[in-house]
């Protein structure tokens, strides 16, 4: 069946796709929406349940896709040396329903790594492009913060007071002091007070398993009601098998597969892509035509390649005292950037962020999850559990990951999803500048769990999961290693517009996320600005 044409057609609803729409319908377009999965009731999240802590091993509220197998999620395949397990939610508000919520944005150096380090690609934007686009999706979001970081570009006084820090915060923030090294508090997109109808955090700390009371911004209460109170349409249960094009090449509309698996066809004059970092290069992939038989806006061959996940480890320090690790929003309090610019130096590009977490309950201590060693069960676990619980402070590392060609998704050729759209392949290798800049990390982040206090230091192997999807769709002024353009304008298809994890040139040492939905909100305009240019 064919639909009405919309003026734009946005594919997926989360971080992006739901800046993208709010922002398009404020300025006055028909704007639809289709998502492959389906609203999310808060009081399903097992985050108010006492068995949160199994719902984080299994069941529908898992962070793995392949463990949820819930009908609306595909299926990934993974390879490389370090095969990666992909993280990711699909439905109403994307992977922000399981996201943590730190809020970091880039540097303005993160912009010009080929101009400043050799490395990698500049950016076709700078950092002051994106900055009006940053304070706004603060706004939009809902951030908990504070100004006056010295080592970030100022910006307007944050939405909401910073959450506190917590003997925990407290803690570490004695050991950074003591190294004289500098941290400030993180941007959270988590609200301290009550804000635009949202009630403020009730520091319960369950938020990567949904947050029942909307205090954590996922886009589902962002941005999603008031899109749809000035007129936007989304379309649930709307899986996209295709991205169609007409006889010129320009993009006609998307072939979805409603929840009783007919086939639709919604048509709209410009259509936006914002499935994340796997599902973009997946449906572009998917996207085969006469006119694009490698798949579409793909004559770079770039589609897919340049694959980042950002360099990451944690290390756990355990105390002698109790602390309130598992109480507070799952996130991170207080941010290091000492070591985030280039030093030659230390024989490694680039850099990393050190960021403190909380801590589950003590299902995952007695598990040994993020503390390591799993305790033992019968006499001695109770004795072992005094020990050590709650004493533990995890230390995160998040380094910048260079974009390698190597590092890609690809179409799976066996696997597919319930309607029989090929399924994706996640390639993976951690780059030599990774494994260096790990080694470094781990050093520094030893040294402040030691002056913090630390008893006892832990370390995991460096991380194998996959939340951070980055890169696949390349912004970039070359059309020939690049897949869209300054505005997120495709570069083979003047209708098409990709904007989502995708579309970063490079990593940084930040969470994507911020940055993901300052971009998608400038594309918006960028898309209003040339309306003359919609047939
Ligand atoms: C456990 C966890 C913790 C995280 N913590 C943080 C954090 O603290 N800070 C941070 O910055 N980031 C964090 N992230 C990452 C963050 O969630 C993502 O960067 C962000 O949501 C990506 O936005 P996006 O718009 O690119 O994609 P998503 O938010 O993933 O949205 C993509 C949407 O597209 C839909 N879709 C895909 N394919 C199709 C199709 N064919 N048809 C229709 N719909 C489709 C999907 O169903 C999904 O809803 C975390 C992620 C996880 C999983
Ligand atoms: S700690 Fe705050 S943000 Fe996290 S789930 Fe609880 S109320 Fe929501």
């Amino acid at each position: 069946m064919v639909e009405e044409r919309a003026d734009v057609l946005v594919i997926g609803s989360g971080a992006a796709g739901a800046a993208v729409t709010k922002r398009l319908t404020d300025l006055g377009a028909k704007v639809v929406c289709l998502e492959q999965g389906d609203w999310v009731k808060p009081q399903d999240y097992p985050s108010i349940r006492p068995d949160w802590e199994v719902a984080l091993r299994r069941g529908a509220f898992h962070w793995n896709p392949n463990v949820r197998r819930r009908p609306e999620d595909y299926p990934t395949t993974s390879g490389g040396e370090n095969p990666p397990t992909v993280m990711m939610f699909n439905g109403v508000g994307g992977s922000t329903i399981h996201w943590s919520g730190a809020f970091q944005r880039l540097v303005p150096s993160d912009f010009r790594a080929k101009s400043l380090d050799g490395v990698a690609d500049d950016w076709p934007i700078r950092y002051r492009d994106l900055e009006p686009y940053y304070n706004l999706n603060d706004r939009e979001m809902g951030v908990s913060g504070l100004t006056g970081d010295p080592a970030n570009p100022p910006r307007p006084k944050r939405p909401t007071a910073p959450l506190p820090l917590g003997l925990l915060g407290e803690k570490i923030a004695r050991g950074f002091n003591k190294l004289g090294w500098r941290w400030w508090v993180l941007d959270n997109a988590i609200i301290s007070e009550n804000y635009d109808g949202r009630p403020a955090c009730q520091l319960h700390g369950k938020c990567s398993l949904g947050c029942p009371i909307g205090s954590k911004a996922s886009t589902d209460v962002t941005y999603w009601p008031k899109a749809l109170r000035k007129g936007a349409v989304l379309l649930t249960h709307a899986r996209v098998s295709q991205i169609t094009v007409d006889s010129k090449g320009r993009a006609r509309g998307a072939l979805y597969y409603d929840g009783s698996g007919n086939l639709h066809e919604q048509l709209a004059r410009v259509v936006v892509l914002c499935a994340n970092g796997v599902g973009t290069p997946r449906l572009l992939l998917n996207s085969k035509s006469q006119l694009f038989p490698n798949g579409l806006a793909n004559s770079s061959g770039m589609v897919g390649k340049c694959l980042m996940l950002h360099a990451i480890r944690h290390l756990v320090g355990l105390f002698e005292e109790p602390l309130d690790g598992h109480i507070g929003p799952f996130g991170h309090p207080i941010l290091s950037q000492e070591f985030y610019e280039t030093d030659p130096g230390r024989g490694f590009a680039r850099g990393y962020s050190l960021l403190f977490n909380r801590t589950f309950g003590p299902l995952d201590y007695a598990w040994g999850g993020l503390t390591v060693h799993p305790l033992p069960w019968g006499a001695e676990h109770h004795g072992a559990m005094r020990k050590c619980f709650p004493r533990a402070i995890p230390m995160g590392i998040l380094g910048e990951d260079l974009p390698e060609e190597h590092n890609r998704v690809e179409l799976d050729p066996e696997v597919r999803d319930s309607n029989g759209i090929p399924a994706p392949r996640v390639i993976y290798t951690r780059g030599e500048n990774s494994l260096k800049m790990l080694a470094h990390a781990t050093l520094t982040a030893r040294q402040v769990l030691e002056a913090a206090g630390a008893i006892e230091i832990r370390e995991r192997a460096p991380s194998s999961t996959a939340a951070h999807l980055m890169g696949t769709a390349r912004m970039g002024n070359n059309q020939k290693n690049s897949v869209v353009n300054a505005w997120n304008q495709a570069h083979d298809v003047k209708n098409l517009f990709i904007v989502d994890g995708s579309s970063l040139t490079t990593s940084g040492a930040a969470n994507p996320t911020s940055s993901i939905g300052a971009l998608a909100l400038r594309c918006a305009d960028g898309i209003w600005r040339r309306r003359h240019e919609w047939d």
